[in-house]
């Protein structure tokens, strides 16, 4: 068990042997404390966790059953409707939009009893895979502050690592939320596309995004996927959500068949410090009892160019709704309604969502929808094909979450293939609906720092609970390893907690 996880804190709350009042202390000391440094907020919500903290205590002493994350302080990114917060998406264009509903994800998480503490920093529109694309401030890695924590759910990634919370929820179009998970030495996942609901999440890439946990160990992730869609049912309000009967869960490794896809690695110019942890990581499930298949997934090389011309194409049309009528900012123009529209998204859009809606509306136009966006669905179909056809013998399939440990700030904002080429291993799972899990597998030294390595387990679509299980075993066989980066003391449960 890590030190604090969501699980045991959510036992200690139900048993009384914890109160809810000192958990939201601890949590807004230790955010009071280091998000001045790692600015991972942008919002908080005090009265409001205080006030139902007081609520969540009276129904606890009425002896009223007490839900899966009772007591449990989450932290929710930018992009996820909570009723009454400013939900800006990391956009200047949406400062003050305050949504009259709850996404159906926050509503689950409500009825199970947890803490909503505040909103999450992110990259504008969650594009971007560093945390420096946001319309309002850079967060910074916990494990070493001229660091990136990964993006887009940077913020998510740094209050579990800097021990805020031990759950937030972050969204997935293209890994992020296993990347930051990667580069902050947390778990993270992204489930099949459809098991959680996107309804009230603000979309990017509508056939890719999927909302996913963040937490310190898989456990936790279990607990929050089984809360979220609660018995795996569907949710009305998302055509595209299907309910899912919970997957054959292995309870042991050996006998189980991992998939590992060396080649890809040479190709993603995974770093050499890097590819030894994964290395390790290898030896340690093969040590344990799994068998080792190595395949071949030949359209892993085309998964960034279909991806970015797929998520740019989506991305264009979902972000014409933002033009000065219905949500956030207007910029009056010159007095016509086409230069209002057109003042207000100039104003109101930052570089990268520039460039991608630009990206996006090429690849879609006339005359180029064939070469692009038509090219790029045939990759997506293969494939998914292809990755179906390896998951007839195989478990899961097992690769390094991301080809680097965290980078520096300001590293890559200037070449964005560069800042692209860190989605090279999350974005498949993305194309092909799959579900995928980001778990820590030690540290590299880097610079004078020390930083954390994710391995991604993947697994066939539907098999939700499966991936998360041969991560589990994984990260049974491995222990837990998360702890509180240097320098940052952990909200601490009983007294096990505290960094070092
Ligand atoms: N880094 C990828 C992008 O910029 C993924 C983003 C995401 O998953 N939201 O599109």
């Amino acid at each position: 068990m890590s030190p604090v996880d969501a699980t045991a804190l959510r036992d200690a709350s139900r048993d009384g042997t914890r109160s809810l009042q000192a958990t939201l202390d601890e949590a807004f000391a230790a955010v009071a404390r280091h998000d001045g440094e790692l600015s991972a907020m942008s919002s908080l919500d005090e009265e409001g966790a205080r006030r139902r903290a007081g609520e969540l205590e009276a129904k606890r002493a009425r002896g009223e059953e007490l839900g899966a994350l009772f007591g449990v302080p989450i932290v929710v990114k930018s992009n996820l409707c909570v009723a009454g917060w400013e939900t800006h998406c990391g956009s200047r264009l949406l400062a003050g939009y305050r949504p009259p509903y709850d996404a159906t994800v926050i509503r689950h998480a409500r009825e199970a009893d947890a803490l909503l503490i505040g909103n999450a920093h992110m990259d504008e529109f969650a594009m971007g895979s560093s945390g420096e694309n946001s319309g309002y401030k850079t967060a910074r890695n916990p494990w070493d502050l001229a660091r990136a924590p990964g993006g887009s759910s940077s913020g998510s990634a740094v209050a579990v690592s800097a021990g805020y919370v031990p759950l937030a929820l972050g969204s997935d179009t293209g890994g992020s939320v296993r990347q930051p998970a990667s580069f902050c030495g947390v778990a993270g996942f992204k489930p099949s596309y459809g098991r959680l609901s996107r309804f009230g999440l603000v979309a990017y890439g509508s056939s890719l995004d999927q909302v996913g946990p963040l937490a310190t160990s898989v456990r936790d992730l279990e607990l929050a996927l089984a809360t979220l869609a609660p018995g795996g049912a569907r949710d009305p309000h998302d055509a595209t959500s299907v309910s899912a009967p919970s997957s054959e869960a292995p309870t042991a490794l050996p006998g189980l068949r991992l998939g590992v896809h060396r080649e890809a690695y040479v190709g993603a110019g995974v770093d050499a410090d890097v590819r030894e942890r994964f290395e390790e990581a290898l030896e340690l499930l093969r040590a344990n009892g799994a068998e080792l298949v190595d395949v071949t997934l030949a359209t892993s090389e085309l998964a960034i160019p279909a991806y970015y011309v797929i998520a740019t194409a989506e991305a264009s049309t979902n972000l014409a709704r933002f033009e000065g009528v219905r949500y956030g900012q207007r910029h009056e123009g010159d007095g016509s309604l086409a230069g209002m529209m057109s003042r207000t998204r100039a104003k109101g859009f930052g570089p990268e969502v520039k460039r991608r809606i630009l990206l996006g509306t090429y690849a879609l136009s006339e005359g180029y929808r064939e070469a692009w966006y038509q090219k790029a669905l045939d990759t997506r179909a293969a494939m998914a094909a292809e990755y179906e056809r390896a998951f007839e013998s195989l478990d899961a399939i097992v690769s390094p979450t991301s080809p680097t440990a965290a980078f520096e700030l300001g590293a890559r904002t200037r070449d964005p293939l560069a800042m692209y080429a860190a989605d090279v291993m999350t974005v498949p799972a993305n194309l092909a609906g799959l579900p995928a899990v980001s778990v820590p597998c030690g540290t590299v030294r880097e610079g004078g720092s020390e930083l954390p390595v994710g391995l991604q387990f993947m697994a066939r679509r539907g098999a939700d609970e499966r991936c998360l299980a041969v991560a589990r075993l994984y990260e049974e066989a491995h222990g837990v390893p998360w702890r509180a980066p240097g320098g940052f003391a952990r909200a601490s449960v009983g007294s096990e907690g505290g960094g070092r």
